[in-house]
């Protein structure tokens, strides 16, 4: 019974990863927002906008590249964040997350961490799926609505930092992952700054460890 809930959990976190048909522009894109990762580390430069590009496919590639990140990332300690390590979303004693969507929970709700972050995953994925949203084809403008949908994706994907930080960090040192995950932090943080795509209090949990590896 409880290797069936887990695989079954497993299955949820564990998410192929969004990719960008090899082709196109996106992918070629993709590919090179990513090389400039390697070779610079000046990571607060990478996310800055090429100028041949358009603000919109570059945030569209790097949310499709956040969420495949931090979902490994979650799927790294995931078997240590269950309902009765994590009865609660949060990030410490003074932030606590409420989960809501358009679908089953219409109304906030306090879901575990590990409920909060399958709902989290399923929702993101199903927007950056939708090629109505995440506009696959040069050429077809994205909706109005874009830039709001990204906003809470990154805010939402930002309280999985928060958690895991906050939770989980010793399990992140025993992984060795401490240095990975900490380099995806400061390349998340300083894309959302560069384009003010998450409110400043949302920063609030994590300060200290912002003001530490970021600035
Ligand atoms: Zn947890």
């Amino acid at each position: 019974m409880a290797s069936s809930v887990l695989s079954s959990k497993k299955s949820r976190t564990f998410r192929p990863k969004k990719k960008w048909e090899k082709g196109t522009m996106k992918h070629e894109l993709h590919k090179k927002a990513k090389a400039s990762l390697h070779s610079g580390v000046d990571l607060r430069a990478a996310v800055r906008l090429p100028p041949e590009e358009t603000y919109n496919d570059w945030v569209a590639i790097h949310v499709v590249d956040f969420f495949n990140r931090i979902n490994l990332i979650y799927g790294t300690v995931s078997d240590y964040c269950t309902d009765a390590t994590c009865p609660i979303m949060s990030g410490g004693q003074k932030y606590e997350y409420l989960w809501a969507d358009t679908d089953r929970y219409k109304k906030p709700t306090a879901l575990s961490a590990p409920q909060y972050m399958s709902m989290l995953m399923e929702w993101i994925e199903s927007i950056i799926n939708n090629e109505d949203v995440f506009v696959v084809q040069a050429g077809v403008p994205f909706p109005k609505t874009f830039i709001p949908i990204c906003k809470k994706i990154l805010t939402r994907l930002y309280r999985v930092f928060v958690h895991i930080y906050i939770h989980h960090f010793d399990k992140l040192v025993v992984l060795g992952a401490e240095a990975h995950v900490n380099s995806c932090y400061k390349h998340f943080f300083y894309f959302v700054v560069e384009f003010k795509l998450i409110e400043g209090k949302e920063f609030e949990p994590l300060q200290h460890l912002t003001a530490k590896l970021c600035y």
